[in-house]
This record gives structure tokens, sequence and C-alpha cells, in this order.
């Protein structure tokens, strides 16, 4: 079933759930006991995330250096039909513009359609860890605006191959990325707005933020959409804090603020099980106070601590 679809038939706030392929070597065994105790919240869908191939540098015998291709994480699409498979629930696969050709874009479309998968997130990916800004693949998408319009082609029965007659029409269901601190890239809120509207314009079902900590940031976000027109359903996305590192992580890699009632509180924490427990609180309050605002799903960043996150979504 389609996002759009559970939302439109829900009669309280969703759950979801963003998880990631395990790592190469450790088995889907380690995503289903990742998964298996925040199943038990029913959630409305569960994401996963892609993880584009890196370049790395391996020591040779010889104690010379070796560039090789490594992708840590694969098997974002089939890891999408085994999640469905096994729990029954829908499940969300992201689709990155970064390392795809157009053709190989359309591949992966055409092979997420016959596993029964309804659902893509659509996003351009960040630039790979050896290049200083995003480059997209010859042949491939540069924002994530053209990858949608390559789903919403399909979409309308329309493949790269145009002499195809009657072809079959995909039906997914777009989700888009959006960020209540500003796309770090963005000159200002209001150009990252226009491309965020560009999206929703060409087809875009629904809108899922980077993590926040303040939610007055996403309903200012939400509140700014609204005033130009985004009139699509805005997910909230939320992570737990759960050790001190992040304080400097977090904002560094995802470029949010975190607000100083929070710092200060994991400051003074004296060790990473005082720092889990602010940050449950934390979870706790934003979720509650989401809720209560009607937003249509919470959607958990559950990366390092799946219990935490299942016992914060157990208390609301
Ligand atoms: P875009 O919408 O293309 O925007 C990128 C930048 O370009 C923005 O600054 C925007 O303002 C600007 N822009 C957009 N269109 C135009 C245009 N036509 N002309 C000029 N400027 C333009 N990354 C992964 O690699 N894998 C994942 O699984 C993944 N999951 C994510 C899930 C969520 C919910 C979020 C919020 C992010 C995720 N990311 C993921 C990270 C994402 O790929 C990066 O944030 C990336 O830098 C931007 O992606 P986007 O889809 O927002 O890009």
């Amino acid at each position: 079933m389609k996002v759009i679809d559970h939302i439109r038939q829900a009669k309280d706030t969703l759950v979801s759930f963003e998880v990631l392929p395990p790592l190469k070597g450790k088995g889907i065994g380690a995503l289903y006991n990742h998964l298996d105790p925040l199943m038990e919240h029913q959630p409305a869908f569960i994401n996963v995330t892609y993880h584009r191939s890196e370049h790395v540098f391996k020591k040779r015998p010889d104690g010379g250096f070796e560039k090789v291709v490594v992708r840590k994480r694969p098997g974002t699409e089939s890891i999408c039909a085994a999640i469905l498979n096994k729990y029954n629930v829908d499940t969300v696969p992201h689709l990155i513009c970064g390392g795809f050709s157009v053709n190989e874009t359309e591949d992966a479309l055409i092979n997420l359609h016959y596993l029964g998968i309804d659902n893509v997130l659509v996003l351009r990916g960040d630039a790979a860890k050896n290049e200083m800004s995003f480059e997209p693949e010859p042949g491939g998408h540069k924002y994530a605006s053209d990858l949608l319009k390559q789903v919403v082609d399909l979409n309308d029965g329309v493949y790269l191959e145009e002499d195809l007659r009657d072809s079959h029409k995909t039906g997914f269901c777009i989700g888009v990325a959006g960020y209540p601190e500003k796309h770090f890239e963005a000159p200002n809120m209001d150009t990252d707005l226009q491309y965020l509207k560009r999206k929703v314009d060409l087809g875009a079902d629904y809108i899922v933020t980077q993590m926040f900590f303040d939610n007055q940031k996403f309903h200012d976000f939400v509140a700014r959409c609204r005033e130009m027109g985004i009139m699509v359903p805005i997910i909230p996305g939320l992570k737990p804090i759960y050790s001190k590192k992040q304080l400097t992580i977090l904002p560094k890699t995802f470029h949010i603020d975190l607000p100083a009632d929070l710092a200060n509180a994991v400051h003074k924490c004296k060790t990473d099980l005082d720092v889990e427990k602010v940050g449950a609180e934390w979870l706790l309050m934003q979720s509650r106070e989401l809720k209560k605002s009607g937003v249509p799903v919470l959607h958990y960043y559950t990366l390092g601590r799946p219990q935490l996150i299942a016992d914060v979504v157990g208390q609301i």
C-alpha cells in the first residue's frame, strides 16, 4: 500500500521507521534483530536507506596503497522485499541520483515494481566521499527533481525507450526530502523552499524532513511551506541522542542545531546511560508535542538505538 493511502486512511498519528541495510558480511539476521522490537509498534511503513559505493585506499602487501571501490551496505531493493515478505509491512526504498545513470534508475524502478513495492523516497544523495561537491553520474540526474520526473514518467507508462507501445504504468507513491533548517548547499531558505515546491509540483506525494531537535523549527517550516502553496503531508523525522559524541557529529554531518537545553543536559551526564535517558526524554517530549499538533506520521531514524525508540514509541 502507498504511504499516501496510509496517511489518508489513518484516524490517528502513524509511526514509521528508517533502517539501514546491514553492513556487508553481517547477514540480514542483524537487520531483523534490529527491527523486531520496533515491529511491536505496528509501523505503517519502513524506509530503507540507500548507500552508494565509496572509493577507499587499501594497503597492498608491498606497503603501497591501492584505490578500490567498496559498497559497505548493498541490497536496499531486496531488503525492502524481504521486510515486506517477513513482516507484511509496506516498505519505502530510498532511491538516489548519485552513482546511477538514467538507464540503471529505470531498471531499479522496474525491479522494485516487480517486487510489489509501491513507494520510493526520491533523493539526490550527497557528494561521494572523494568529491568536494555532488557530481552526477555521466547520463545521470543532477537533482532529486530530475529523478522524480523519471518516476512520474514511469507512473505514466513513459519509459526511456520511446518506441515502447501500450507500456505498463507503475504506480509509485513518491516521497521527497525537506529541511526545516535549510539544505546546507542552498543560499537561503526561500530558494530551498522554491526547489522543494518544484518537487511537489512535479508530483511528489509527501515530504519527510531531515531530523530536528527543536519542534518550533518544524512548525515554522510547515507554516512557510503552506504559505508557498506546498500542501502535501509533511512528515517529521526524529532521532534520539544517545552519546556525547553526537553533540558534534550531528551538526557537522546533518547541518542542524541542537538546542542549548538539550546540549547542556547531555554535557552534564556522567555515563552513556545517563545520556540515553536524557535523549529518550527529549525524544518523548518532541514526539508527544508533534502528535498533539496533528502531524500525520512520526518517522524515526533508528540507527544506533532501536530499543530506545521502541520504548519511547510505547509511551506515546
Ligand atoms: P535536492 O532536492 O536535489 O536538493 C539538493 C540541493 O540543490 C538543495 O540545496 C536544493 O535547494 C538545490 N536544488 C534543488 N533543485 C535545484 C535546481 N533545479 N537548481 C539549483 N539548485 C537546486 N542520502 C543518501 O545517500 N541515501 C539515503 O538513503 C538518504 N536518505 C535521506 C532521507 C531523508 C529523509 C533526508 C532528509 C535525506 C536523506 N539523504 C540520503 C541525504 C540527501 O541525499 C542529502 O541531503 C542531499 O544532499 C540532498 O538530497 P535532496 O533529495 O534533498 O536533493
